[in-house]
């Protein structure tokens, strides 16, 4: 059952249970009021005709009028029942058995009890005994109908019915409405939340009044609906970045493959009759295998990284680390470019995985080299500020223009004037990812056609994991 209708009905049940008792409550009390009210009246003037008739006064016109104010009727009897007064005109009493006069004369006690002496509704009849001094008993008998009463209870009766009934309805309907208009968002939701697919995230359900309950229901889920959308885009975002990379990486494999697949078809169709093709051939075939060695070594180390392969981390000197690197660097340079080492003079201490930071070592100082012209300088210089190590390599070669800076750091990107050179653009991408996984960085500046510089930086010490 929907919601609306079983608030209605716990509204209908709660209010109808309540009007009831209390309507019955009302016809009750007011009841015993209009009874005990008749048949106080009859016994109180039972007892002032008793008092009267005892002291041997008869009832007097005036006396008797008095007494019959309020519609009550006095009756004087005698000891066998004979009426000697009264002063309503006929009472035909006599047929009832066991009267109650004959009550109170019998028990000689105040007897009371209901008749019929008028027509219409039953009469309340108060008898008294009197034993006046002659010896000669009486019974006097006061009476009242009870059909003013009734008349009132029934009207009450009629009155209460539509007033509970009336309560009743206003109360359901006015629950229903409520309820409805309360309610009425919620379809309004429904209706949104069926149009949100997968595809179309970006709808939001209505919010009427954020304040209410429904509201702040819909603003969550409205909440809910942004994180989910955000993380499907970034989903999309990664998928395309994994195509794009496999793509990308399948393009620079086959540049290497196709030329390895050229020189091995000359090899076979002359090669192996002119010594010197053969030699060419074998060597250019070598070149390119070690071109996609490379290439592979840095496809893992990247694949590798974004598995969130382990660290092993070590306290060392980032200097030792310089120090070898520019080694390598000067005999790779083989004299065309100089490759300087400012030492800081002391240590620079970090925790780091010595291996992959030599590898960021080696992939600056390789750029370094490759992108500064034959009789350029590259320096080298390490260093610690504020709690961070750093290891800079600073050249004076082509440089970067400016709005290609913030991009050398993605995968495969290389800027036009690098084109000449070897190399596939993964380089300050690994370099990046280990600097990262140190919570480090790796920062570009660069003026294009002066130099550029590039600044590893890792934190001294790192929070334990
Ligand atoms: P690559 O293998 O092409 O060197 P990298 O990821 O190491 O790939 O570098 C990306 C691009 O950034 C290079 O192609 C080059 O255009 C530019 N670059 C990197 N280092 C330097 C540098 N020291 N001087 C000038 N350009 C550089």
């Amino acid at each position: 059952m929907p919601i609306r209708w079983r608030l209605t009905f716990f509204n209908a049940l709660s209010i109808g249970a309540i009007l009831v008792v209390l309507g019955f409550s009302l016809f009750l009390l007011l009841r015993n009021a209009l009874l005990s009210e008749v048949e106080d009246t009859a016994r109180d003037r039972a007892l002032a005709a008793a008092e009267t008739v005892e002291s041997g006064e008869g009832l007097d016109p005036n006396e008797a009028e008095r007494l019959s104010l309020g519609g009550v009727f006095v009756v004087v009897r005698d000891g066998r029942g004979e009426i000697l007064e009264q002063t309503v005109s006929s009472v035909p009493y006599e047929e009832i058995r066991d009267p109650i006069w004959y009550q109170a004369l019998e028990t000689g006690q105040p007897a009371a009890g209901t008749a019929d002496y008028s027509s219409g509704a039953p009469d309340y009849v108060y008898a008294v005994p009197i034993y006046p001094p002659d010896g000669s008993a009486r019974v006097v008998e006061a009476g009242r109908s009870y059909e003013a009463a009734t008349k009132t209870l029934e009207t009450l009766t009629a009155v209460l019915v539509t007033a509970i009934v009336a309560a009743l309805v206003l109360s359901v309907g006015g629950a229903y409405l409520l309820a409805r208009t309360a309610l009425s968002p919620v379809d309004a939701v429904v209706r949104a939340a069926r149009q949100i697919g997968e595809s179309d995230l970006s709808k939001r359900l209505p919010v009427r009044n954020p304040r209410d309950e429904i509201g702040r229901l819909t603003s969550t889920i409205n909440d809910l609906l942004e994180r989910l959308e955000a993380a499907f885009a970034r989903r999309e975002e990664a998928l395309l970045r994994q195509r794009r990379f496999a793509a990308d990486a399948s393009h620079e494999l086959r540049t290497p493959l196709t030329s390895i697949t050229g020189y091995a078809r000359m090899l076979k169709e002359w090669g192996l009759e002119d010594p010197k093709t053969a030699r060419e051939g074998v060597v250019a075939i070598l070149e390119e295998s070690e071109r996609i060695k490379g290439l592979v070594e840095s496809l893992l180390a990247l694949t590798h990284g974004d598995a969130g392969a382990p660290l092993e981390l070590a306290p060392g000197d980032l200097g030792t680390v310089a120090a070898e690197s520019v080694k390598a660097a000067q005999a790779a340079a083989g004299g065309k470019v100089a490759v300087e080492y400012l030492s800081s003079g002391g240590l620079v201490e970090a925790s780091f995985d010595c291996a992959r930071i030599r590898q960021v070592a080696d992939i600056l100082l390789d750029n370094a080299v490759k992108y500064t012209p034959e009789g350029g300088t590259v320096t080298v210089s390490v260093g610690q500020e504020n709690g961070w190590a750093r290891f800079e390599v600073s050249d004076n070669g082509i440089g970067i223009p400016a709005e290609e800076l913030p991009l050398v750091f993605e995968r495969f990107y290389r800027t036009d004037p690098a084109r000449t050179e070897d190399g596939a653009g993964l380089g300050l991408s690994i370099a990046h990812q280990i600097a990262r996984t140190h919570d480090g960085e790796v920062e570009a500046k660069s003026e294009y056609n002066e130099g550029s510089t590039f600044v590893l930086w890792i934190p001294q010490s790192r929070p334990a994991p």
